[in-house]
C-alpha cells in the first residue's frame, strides 16, 4: 500500500507548479520562456519526461521487456533522443517516423512498425533499417510484406495485430480494439492468419500484438485483452508457432481533469502475472502517459469579447496548434501564468483562437477567472498529440517547441517563418 501511494505521486506529478506567484516549468518561470520565444509555444519538462519513462520501465522490471514509445504522440527528435538515452525504443507508423527515429539515434533493434496502410516503399525502408518487427494488420499486408522482403532478399520479423473485440470505454475516435474497428485481425480468425503467415517464405512470425485504444482509465480492458492474447499464444505454441514477443500496445490514460487512471505499476501488477510464465519478451507502446502531462501550450490573451449569449476569450493559439478540443471535444485545463489571476471573479467563457472556424476553441463553457488582453495562459497536458497534430491552416506558422532542463531553455523546434509556409510551392510558367 505504502509503495503504491508513493508511486502514485511519482507518476501523477508533473513539473508545472505555482511558485512565487507564478507558474513555473521546473526552475524557470513560464512567463520568462514566453518572453524569450514568444507565444504561442509548447513547453516540455525534461524531469517529467524522464520520471514518466522510468516509472513505466520500472513497473515492468520483473519481465524482460522493450518499451517502444509511441512516437506519434510526440515526435520531436530531441524528445526521441531523450527517450533513446533512457533506453527506449519507438513504435512507428510511417516512413517519416522511421526517418525521425533513426535521426534521433533510436536503435533499429527497438523499433516496431505498426499501421494499417504501410506502403511497399515504407516496408522496404524499414527492412533496410532492420527494425525489430512489423506489426501486421491484415492478410493483404502480410502478402505485400512477404513480397517486398523477398525482393530485398531478407525475412521480415512479424507480429500479427489481433483485434480482441474489447471496449476500452474511451472516445470512439481513439478506440481501436472493437470488431467494427479498421485495426487488427479478428480474434476468431487469428489462428488461420498465423498459419498463413508462418507458411510464407519471407516471413518470420515472432509475436502477437494488440492495442485497444487510448486514454484508458481502467485496468479491466487491458486485463481482458491480455487474457485473450495469452490464450492465443498457448494455441499457437501448440501448433508449433513459437511466439517470442507479446506486444500489449499502449493506451494508458492520464489526468486531464479529474480522471484517476491506473498507474503504470497498477497495470504491471494486473498483467505481469498473466504473462510471466509465457517465456516471452514483452513489448509496450506507451505514448500519452509518457509525454501528455510533461508539456503545456502557452498562449496570450488578445481580446475579450462579450457576445450576447456568452463571453469569448480570444487567444493567440488556435485549433491548428492544438486540435484535441476541436477533434475529440477533449478537455484541457487552462491556468493563468500569474497566480494572482486566480483570485479574480469567475466567468463562464469560451476560449477561442483566431482561426476562421466555429470549431476553433481550446475550452468551451469553462469557468475561468477574469482575464484581460495581455494575460498569459497555459493549456495544460498538451505534451501528447499536441504539436504533432498541428497544421498550417489559415497560413499560421507552426509554433516553437521548448525543452526545459536544469533551469535552461532549449528551443528544440524553431517557430516557422512565412517562407516556411510556401516551401515547395511553385507557380507554373503558364501563369507568368
Ligand atoms: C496510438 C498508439 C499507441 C499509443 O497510444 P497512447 O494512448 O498514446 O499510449 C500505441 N500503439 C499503437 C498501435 C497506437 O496506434
Amino acid at each position: 500500500m505504502q509503495v503504491s501511494s508513493i508511486s502514485t505521486k511519482i507518476c501523477r506529478m508533473h513539473n508545472f507548479e505555482y511558485r512565487h506567484g507564478e507558474l513555473y516549468c521546473e526552475q524557470v518561470p513560464v512567463s520568462r520562456i514566453a518572453k524569450e520565444v514568444g507565444t504561442p509555444c509548447y513547453v516540455y519538462s525534461y524531469t517529467t519526461l524522464v520520471r514518466h519513462y522510468r516509472a513505466y520501465d520500472g513497473a515492468f522490471k520483473s519481465i524482460p521487456h522493450v518499451i517502444a514509445f509511441a512516437m506519434k504522440a510526440n515526435s520531436n527528435i530531441a524528445i526521441l533522443r531523450l527517450m533513446a538515452k533512457e533506453g527506449s525504443g519507438v513504435d512507428i507508423v510511417s516512413g517519416g517516423e522511421l526517418f525521425r527515429a533513426l535521426k534521433a539515434g533510436v536503435l533499429p533493434s527497438k523499433i516496431v512498425f505498426a499501421g494499417v496502410g504501410k506502403s511497399a516503399e515504407e516496408i522496404r525502408e524499414a527492412l533496410k533499417a532492420d527494425v525489430l518487427m512489423f506489426n501486421v494488420e491484415s492478410s493483404a499486408e502480410l502478402q505485400a510484406l512477404n513480397e517486398v522482403a523477398a525482393s530485398v532478399g531478407t525475412k521480415a520479423r512479424v507480429a500479427l495485430r489481433i483485434n480482441p473485440d474489447i471496449d476500452p470505454k474511451t472516445h470512439p475516435y481513439i478506440s481501436t480494439g472493437l470488431k467494427k474497428s479498421k485495426f487488427g485481425i479478428a480474434a476468431d480468425r487469428a489462428l488461420e492468419e498465423f498459419a498463413l503467415a508462418s507458411s510464407l517464405a519471407n516471413i518470420d512470425v515472432v509475436g502477437v500484438h494488440k492495442h485497444i485504444g487510448s486514454q484508458l482509465t481502467e485496468v479491466t480492458p487491458f486485463v481482458e485483452a491480455v487474457k485473450k492474447v495469452v490464450k492465443l499464444v498457448g494455441a499457437l505454441k501448440s501448433q508449433g508457432i513459437n511466439i517470442r514477443y507479446v506486444n500489449i500496445g499502449g493506451g494508458l490514460g492520464i489526468t486531464y481533469s479529474d480522471e484517476t487512471p491506473p498507474l503504470p505499476q497498477d497495470l504491471a501488477d494486473a498483467v505481469s502475472p498473466l504473462l510471466k510464465d509465457l517465456n516471452i519478451t514483452l513489448i509496450m507502446e506507451p505514448g500519452r502517459v509518457i509525454v501528455g502531462n510533461a508539456g503545456i501550450l502557452v498562449t496570450k490573451v488578445l481580446y475579450r469579447k462579450d457576445g450576447e449569449a456568452k463571453r469569448f476569450i480570444i487567444v493567440d493559439a488556435a485549433m491548428n496548434d492544438l486540435i484535441r478540443p476541436s477533434l475529440y471535444g477533449a478537455y484541457h485545463e487552462i491556468r493563468p501564468l500569474s497566480e494572482a489571476v486566480l483570485q479574480r471573479p469567475k466567468h463562464h467563457v469560451d476560449v477561442v483562437g483566431p482561426v476562421c472556424e466555429s470549431g476553433d476553441f481550446l475550452a468551451k463553457d469553462r469557468s475561468l477567472p477574469e482575464v484581460n488582453p495581455g494575460d498569459m495562459l497555459a493549456v495544460m497536458s498538451a505534451g501528447a498529440y499536441g504539436f504533432v497534430m498541428a497544421s498550417n491552416y489559415n497560413s499560421r506558422p507552426r509554433v516553437p517547441e521548448v525543452l526545459i532542463k536544469d533551469g535552461e531553455i532549449h528551443v528544440i523546434k524553431a517557430r516557422e517563418t512565412y517562407e516556411d509556409l510556401i516551401k515547395g510551392e511553385t507557380i507554373p510558367a503558364f501563369l507568368n
